[in-house]
């Protein structure tokens, strides 16, 4: 029988690569998607290989639903099957407040963080449902603790985006409980990524930190062990959750 079958989108860095990367350790084949970066996704898939496993990166735009349906393609193809869908790929955009957004800005954001995630989310309820033939499986959506806190004066856009996504585990949690597919979502908190530099505040972590029950940022590692665990036969009972990995800022 085949190994089990991850699809982690925005595997090439931060909180994506330490998943497809803890996901292969824990035994399973990865198929991960990059948008720009083909170097630091090809770097994910060598080590991946290297464990022993099954992996390959593709480049799909999430906010593009032709490139969305050939990802999935690719994973029917060159692997033959889909056990789990980690909705990682996310974007921020630089600090303004809401007075300031344009709505350039707004449809960038939701059509990459929000109907990405729906899109992905259904194309593998299409492949994992018993309803449909499928073995059952099991989605990671990656939100963020912005959807509690709001973002304000940073983005709160991102945050209503990632809002949007928290609504759409709980109600995808629901409508395929019966069909073998558990949905669930992390919010992390700040984590020591790139992506706060792609906003244009690469020191944000270290600013920040201070402000965090904890004191400190959190690793993509830390999230990452969250997300596989989510995934795995460890968590059977759980679905419709969203678990803070914040260093207790809530
Ligand atoms: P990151 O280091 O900036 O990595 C982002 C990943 O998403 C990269 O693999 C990137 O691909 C990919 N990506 C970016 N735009 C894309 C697009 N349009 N289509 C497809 N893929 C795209 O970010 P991260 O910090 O690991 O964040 C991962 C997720 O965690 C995001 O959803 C983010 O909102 C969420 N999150 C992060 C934090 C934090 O503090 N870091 C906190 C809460 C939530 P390329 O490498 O090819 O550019």
């Amino acid at each position: 029988m085949k190994n089990k079958v991850v699809l982690i989108t925005g595997g090439s860095r931060g909180i994506g690569a330490a998943t497809a990367l803890q996901a292969a350790a824990a035994g399973w084949d990865v198929l991960l998607s990059f948008h720009t970066d083909q170097t630091a996704a090809d770097a994910v898939v060598l080590q991946i290989t290297e464990m022993g496993r099954h992996a390959m990166a593709i480049q799909a735009d999430m906010g593009c639903e032709e490139q969305i349906r050939r990802l999935f393609a690719v994973a029917d193809v060159q692997f033959g099957r889909l056990d789990a869908l980690v909705n990682n790929a996310g974007i921020v955009d630089t600090a303004q407040t809401l007075a300031e957004f344009s709505s350039q800005r707004l449809e960038r954001m939701f059509r990459i963080n929000t109907i990405g995630a729906f899109l992905c989310a259904r194309e593998a309820v299409l492949r994992m449902s018993t309803a449909n033939g499928g073995h059952g499986g099991a989605i990671v959506n990656v939100s963020s603790i912005a959807a509690r806190l709001g973002a304000p004066r940073q983005y709160v856009d991102y945050a209503a985006s990632k809002g949007a996504v928290d609504v759409m585990t709980l109600g995808l949690a629901k409508e395929v409980a019966a069909e073998g597919i558990r949905v669930n979502a992390v919010r992390p908190g700040l984590i020591e990524t790139d992506i706060h530099a792609s906003g244009g505040q690469p020191d944000r972590v270290q600013r920040l930190a201070a402000g965090v029950p904890m004191k400190r940022g959190g690793t993509a590692l830390e999230v990452a062990n969250a997300i596989v665990w989510l995934i795995s036969d460890e968590s059977p009972y759980t679905t419709g959750s969203l678990i803070e990995i914040s260093g207790g800022n809530l």
